[in-house]
């Protein structure tokens, strides 16, 4: 039976695609989210597979006009000492994106309508359905990105593939024309630069837990400087940045989906940033998963659990390819972490 009350949780990317699809099929949701807007620039990059679903979500004119960069495409060093350019301006779907995350979350909000500003900590059964703080609900779908946090409430246990973390900086950009951007690997993991909307850059080394513990902000200057595109990019003279660590690695729940709730995005399948799927992934799942609910029938919500199952198996094989391709990893401090040998 087609749901009445569902509640969302997280109004991300993931959730405000749910939310959005949900209103266009007659369900009005509630969503909760306990932060007003993004406090950080992780420097994303949004792939033109995406463009599809920003126009069936109906915010494609609105991302347009948000100032969102176009990309020229990677420049990496991966695999080979020689850089290689892989262009994004040849794909019949149109340019990939530099965002500007905070305005790509506005848009989206806007479009999902602004979300009760509370975090979510309590969901028990009541009846047939739920209550979530004080919330009588029928069907539950977690957004809350990594933190999983519904599924952690009903005690969902989550597969844990790889501790990557990124120790992300945005810096000013000496070059903000310079539409590409890097990915060169290192010893320790890897570098990524691009720059993003505001003549801003952001640059990230990508590497394991065990091994980021150990790089202090002056320590993560000198690796940078060692590098051969990431570090010039960056150019010098900038202040002493701050320097975030985030949790990057792949990670997923052992179902994404049970009796009145489903999961999305980040809380179903967090992805490796190499594999540039994140956002495109919580807006697919976030569209996928509100059509099966507003279906009301379970077996496409367990249609929609068992491909997002599948297409992460799949994901994980292409990735450890794509590691084994680097010839500088093996026997470095982030390989024995990454393959759990510390
Ligand atoms: C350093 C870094 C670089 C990345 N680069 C890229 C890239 O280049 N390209 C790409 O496609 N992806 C990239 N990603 C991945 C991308 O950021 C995520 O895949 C994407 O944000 C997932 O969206 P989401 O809506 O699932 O989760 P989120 O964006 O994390 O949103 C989750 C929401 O849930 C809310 N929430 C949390 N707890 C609760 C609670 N208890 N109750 C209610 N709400 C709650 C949060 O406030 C948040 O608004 C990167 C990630 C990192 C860390």
């Amino acid at each position: 039976m087609k749901p009445d009350r569902v509640v969302v949780l997280g109004c991300g990317p993931a959730g405000a695609a749910a939310a959005i699809t949900l209103a266009a099929r007659g369900i009005s949701p509630v969503v909760i989210d306990p932060r007003p807007s993004v406090e950080w620039e992780p420097g994303e990059g949004l792939p033109a597979a995406a463009t599809p679903l920003l126009r069936k979500l109906g915010v494609w004119p609105a991302f347009q006009a948000s100032g969102h960069l176009r990309s020229s495409g990677f420049l990496s060093c991966w695999g080979s000492d020689e850089p290689a350019f892989r262009p994004a301006l040849l794909d019949p779907r149109g340019p990939s994106w530099q965002l500007d995350r905070a305005a790509f979350n506005g848009i989206l909000r806007d479009a999902a309508g602004t979300p009760l500003t509370r975090r979510v900590n309590d969901v028990r059964r009541h009846g047939p359905g739920w209550m979530i703080d004080r919330l009588e609900a029928d069907f539950l779908i977690d957004a809350t990105g990594r933190a999983g946090a519904l599924a952690r409430l009903l005690g969902v246990p989550r597969r844990v593939d790889s501790r990557l973390v990124g120790m992300v900086a945005l810096l000013p950009d000496p070059s903000p024309a310079e539409a590409a951007s890097i990915v060169e690997a290192a010893r320790d993991g890897w570098w990524y630069a691009s720059r993003v909307p505001g003549d801003r850059l952001v640059v990230a080394l990508f590497t394991d837990a065990s091994v980021a513990r150990d790089i202090s902000p002056d320590r993560w200057m000198s690796l940078l400087e060692s590098t051969a595109h990431a570090g010039p990019r960056a150019g010098s003279g900038f202040p002493p940045p701050k320097i975030r660590t985030v949790a990057a690695g792949s990670s997923a729940l052992s179902q994404c989906a049970g009796p009145g709730w489903v999961a999305v995005g980040d809380a179903a399948c967090a992805h490796d940033p190499l594999s540039s799927r994140g956002l495109h992934d919580a807006l697919s799942e976030g569209i996928a998963a509100a059509e099966a609910v507003a279906l009301g029938d379970p077996s496409a919500i367990d249609a929609y659990a068992a491909r997002t199952a599948a297409e992460y198996r799949a994901y994980l094989d292409d990735l450890a390819w794509y590691y084994r391709q680097e010839t500088r990893f093996p026997d470095s401090a982030f390989w024995k972490g990454r393959s759990g040998q510390v």
